[in-house]
């Protein structure tokens, strides 16, 4: 089995296979040898599991969750990566690589075609471009993953997991608590990549919800609030709202008065009990 966390590993590996990290595809691969292991181990990779993995790349935390897991799944979008996926995982049957971008899989398929009934973990070391989308694309995909146990740059790893309500807060903050439980495991510095990224990263886990925290009428509305609210971080409720949804102000004023929500009030001031008020009384009025 190659060591390939070794950057002389990483380099031949490459070389031979005529390849060149691609950054457009956020391709920096794992040298900390102590990483992987960790990841996989912190998120619950272990027999009777399957595990969905985004962007193998070289294979390296690929082989780490195929040595825990019954069976793991690769989704990688690189063609030119194939062929070098099939020698370093070539020890392992329980592995299958999927071509594929993952923003385009219907993951409800993927995932009964790939694990039947067995619980399933994601875990991944994301491409940083689309950390967001990719998130989204999970907790909406209806597949009740067991955790999500993800890398991404540090400052995007803050901003999920920030408290709420909290200044840190933001958008994705309140969309990503609505439907899981987020927390950050640990940081991981820019020297643990080849090449190395200009930002640190950090792996944070989800924690899928099985029901929404509270009730609402209209989910899409409860997103819609949710973006207006933060779309303009240093105004108001009352004017965020008005802007977003084309409302007179003394319709957001009553709105906001039916939430219990005062009108000067700012969207990082809210916890998901408030969203969900605000979105059950906007769903009334529009
Ligand atoms: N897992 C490897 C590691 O940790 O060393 C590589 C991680 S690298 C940060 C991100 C990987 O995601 C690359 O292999 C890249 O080609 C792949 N990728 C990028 N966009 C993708 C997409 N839309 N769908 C699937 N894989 C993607």
């Amino acid at each position: 089995m190659l060591e390939l966390s070794n950057p002389k590993v990483i380099r031949d590996l490459l070389a031979r296979h005529k390849l060149s990290p691609q950054k457009a595809l956020g391709q920096n691969f794992i040298t900390n040898p102590a990483l992987c292991p960790r990841m996989a181990e912190e998120g619950g990779a272990m027999s009777g599991v399957g595990a969905l993995e985004i962007g193998p790349g070289l294979g390296v935390l690929t082989a780490e969750l195929a040595k825990r897991c019954d069976k793991v799944t690769a989704v990688e979008i690189d063609r030119g990566l194939l062929p070098l996926l099939s020698e370093t995982l070539s020890d392992f049957s329980n592995v299958n690589i999927l071509h594929a971008d993952l923003l385009k899989l219907d993951l409800g398929e993927v995932v009964r075609d790939a694990f039947g009934s067995l619980p399933v973990i994601v875990c991944a070391n994301l491409p940083y471009y689309i950390t967001t989308p990719i998130l989204m694309h999970l907790l909406e995909s209806g597949v009740s993953f067991q955790s999500i146990t993800v890398m991404m740059q540090k400052e995007t790893a803050q901003r999920i997991c920030a408290p709420l309500p909290s200044r840190g807060a933001g958008a994705i903050t309140v969309s990503i608590a609505w439907r899981a439980q987020a927390k950050i495991l640990f940081d991981v510095s820019r020297g643990s990549f080849l090449p190395a990224p200009d930002v640190d990263s950090a792996v944070i886990q989800l924690i899928p919800r099985v029901n929404p925290p509270y009730p609402v009428a209209d989910e899409s509305t409860l997103f819609a609030v949710i973006r207006h609210a933060f779309a303009q971080r240093r105004k108001t409720l009352l004017n965020c709202l008005s802007n977003g949804f084309f409302l007179p102000k003394d319709v957001v004023t009553q709105i906001l008065e039916t939430a219990e929500i005062p009108p000067q009030t700012r969207a990082e001031a809210l916890d998901l009990a408030a969203f969900a008020r605000l979105a059950n009384a906007m769903s009334n009025m529009v």
